[in-house]
């Protein structure tokens, strides 16, 4: 049979089949992955083979195969191990929001973001929360910031998880799709999820404001079901994406807009620092590239790992 893993407690992992049936499975014996080593061999998110054991009265599964992700991300632990742990498989899309104050939402962390889940291969919505109670000074920020990211190709909505202004748009994107909703503590996501789907009480809010105190918790994503033929993944207590590890000849890459022009640099290795014939820096000379997006790419390639950190960050 197969099924989607849509829970696990680590030993434990509940997987929902096309038919909606779930059943508790478990991994026999070891169970790696070529090329990834993490704390946890399957992730919520997973598509996975199994076999029924008939245990008592309650009938479980064994685990015997798991389907190639399309992408998966991680965290890193912060302790001396620095483990990967895979939080979430096989993501259609992660909408960020974004809000311009209350809490205030920097370009940088923004362009971290970006650049994490293009090196994870997931694709990102931006929603910029609570137009209701923005003055036109503020508007006018949104536009601007909706004006540069969808020129490089990023899908920019404004709503109003208070008013429900655009959350049917939202409701619309996630048909048929796994989502995952991102952003600062108190941008909105709980209140814009219950926007969504009144009686989904999802645990976000409490874990992180847990680990706001500093206790250590180990939390764990759990895919669920919408009304509306739409998936959702809740990871309590994580804010973004943790780290990727990349060259720093690789994060231009992850600008899409400079990606573009790559081509065009002198260089085929140019890191569009002070290389001559930079077609990128000519674009940030001309207006094409956005001085705010160059500016977060320098921080990251002259950063340290903090820099590629998007679940830690403090404004
Ligand atoms: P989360 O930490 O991202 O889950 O944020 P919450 O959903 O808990 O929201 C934080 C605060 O912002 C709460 O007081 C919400 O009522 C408020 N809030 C959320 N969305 C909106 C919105 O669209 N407009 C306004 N005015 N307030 C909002
Ligand atoms: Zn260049």
């Amino acid at each position: 049979m197969t099924g989607r893993v849509y829970k696990s407690t680590g030993s434990w992992y509940t997987v929902k089949t096309e038919f909606g049936d779930t059943y508790e499975c478990r991994i026999k014996g070891k169970f790696r992955i070529k090329g990834i080593k993490s704390t946890n061999p399957i992730a919520v998110g997973d598509v996975v083979d199994f076999e029924l054991e008939s245990d008592n009265n309650q009938e479980s599964g064994i685990i015997y195969n798991i389907h190639d992700r399309a992408n998966y991300i991680v965290r890193k632990s912060v302790n001396l191990s620095k483990q990967t742990h895979i939080i979430a498989a096989n993501l259609d899309q992660v909408f960020l929001m974004i809000t311009i104050n209350n809490p205030p939402t920097l370009t940088s962390f923004i362009d971290r973001f970006l650049v994490t889940a293009e090196a994870y291969s997931v694709k990102t919505i931006l929603l910029f929360n609570k137009i209701d109670v923005y003055d036109e000074d503020t508007l006018n920020e949104v536009r601007y910031l909706a004006h540069v990211y969808r020129k490089i190709g990023y899908e920019c909505i404004g709503v109003s998880a208070k008013t429900g202004k655009n959350v049917d748009k939202v409701k619309a994107l996630m048909h048929d799709k796994v989502s995952m909703f991102s952003g600062h503590s108190g941008v909105g996501k709980s209140t814009l999820v219950n926007a969504i789907e009144p009686d989904l009480n999802l645990k976000t809010k409490e874990i992180s404001s847990l680990h706001m105190q500093g206790q250590h918790t180990t939390t764990f994503a759990e895919m669920f079901d919408l009304s509306f033929s739409a998936r959702i993944i809740d990871t309590p207590g994580i804010k973004g994406f943790g780290i990727v590890d990349m060259d720093k000849e690789e994060i231009g890459d992850y600008f899409p807009e400079f990606f573009a022009l790559k081509q065009d640099c002198k260089f085929n290795n140019c890191l569009h620092v002070n290389e001559p014939k930079c077609a990128v820096k000519k674009a940030l000379d001309d207006g094409a590239v956005e001085y705010t997006r160059y500016r977060s790419y320098l921080q990251i390639i002259e950063g340290d790992e903090e820099h590629y950190r998007t679940d830690n960050w403090e404004q």
